[in-house]
């Protein structure tokens, strides 16, 4: 034994030795948790009020066209640097309400209860966690719908199949309507396996709703300072939005960068699979992210991880999210 850990050994016993009976050690044999706090995270822009509220995080397997214009390996190799599974897609979900001082808005719905229960509650979890934010889905006014994505839409219904906001005013852009209930585009889709998928969930979603919507257009203010903007490519019709209250903003992104969005944040010349017009959504990410950058403007996006409250910067031919400051009070 070295002088060193003779002496730290000693000082050991000596401090054993001298522990009053109360100072005991707790013994390590209390339960484990195991699940996770509710997820659900408040801000203000200007007078309105930001809750995200996590609908869960998916680790799938990978098509090897997930991205379409760049190789297995490339992709693998992004997970790889950063940190998670290479052969996987790693994709997190989280939708926000805006309470406006008038209206509480919800912004798209999450995957819904039937894929809570298929998966455990790992996703779907947005109508539990609202509840447990304080917020009643019964006193929502207005849900607004970016696209028709399964993980943006199917939270619409609750798990009885009925509406899940009985009292509000289901609003979707009339682009997106237009293109994925029209019967000749969905013939068009035939034999295309994401496009046949897609067409078939926004029908199941918005019949068991009765097609009781409205539609909105771009570019349109379509709840108390909330901006529709015009951002196709991901989908036809796929919408984001600005929040603005006195001179604060918010770019409420949504997909403009999807699935595991950060692979399209460093290489946003990356085409998603499941992005409609592969070309289009490219452009659209670029126009609203330079937008974004010369006009200061926080973003709010929907996959990149819990709460998803990011800045955009350039970063070389790219960019990168630097993620806002998790606040503790309001
Ligand atoms: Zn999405």
């Amino acid at each position: 034994m070295t002088e060193l850990t003779r002496r730290a050994a000693l000082a050991g016993v000596a401090a054993t030795t001298l522990m009053p009976l109360s100072m005991t050690p707790a013994r390590a044999n209390a339960p484990q948790a195991d699940k996770q706090a509710p997820s659900f995270y408040r801000y203000n822009v200007g007078t309105h009020q930001i809750t995200v509220v996590c609908d869960g995080v998916t680790v799938v397997s990978r098509p090897d066209n997930y991205v379409a214009n760049a190789s297995k390996d490339e992709v693998s190799k992004v997970f790889a640097d950063n940190y998670m599974p290479a052969d996987k897609a790693t994709q997190s979900y989280s939708p926000i309400v805006v309470n406006t001082g008038s209206k509480l808005v919800v912004i798209d719905t999450g995957l819904g209860p039937t894929n809570f229960e298929q998966s455990k509650g790992r996703v779907g979890q947005f109508q539990t966690n609202l509840a447990a934010a304080g917020i009643d889905r019964n006193s929502v006014d207005t849900v607004i719908i970016s696209h028709f994505h399964g993980d943006h839409i199917n939270g619409l219904l609750a798990a009885d199949n009925k509406s899940a906001y009985p009292n509000a005013e289901i609003m979707v852009p009339s682009a997106e309507w237009k293109f994925w209930m029209d019967d000749g585009e969905m013939s068009k889709g035939t034999g295309n396996p994401i496009l046949e998928g897609n067409f078939k969930n926004a029908r199941r979603v918005f019949d068991a709703l009765g097609r009781k919507v409205t539609q909105y257009d771009a570019g349109k203010e379509i709840a108390p300072g909330i901006t529709s903007v015009a951002s196709p490519g991901h989908t036809p019709g796929h919408t984001s939005y600005i929040v603005a209250s006195g001179s604060d903003k918010l770019l409420v992104q949504v997909d403009i960068t999807a699935g595991a969005a950060f692979l399209f944040v460093k290489n946003p010349d990356w085409q998603l699979l499941f992005d409609v017009d592969k070309p289009l959504a490219v452009q659209t990410r670029r126009k609203l992210y330079d937008m974004a950058i010369a006009e200061k403007m926080p973003i709010q996006a929907f996959h990149a991880g819990f709460p998803g409250h990011v800045r955009v910067e350039k970063d070389g031919n790219g960019y990168r999210w630097v993620p806002a400051l998790w606040n503790t009070s309001l």
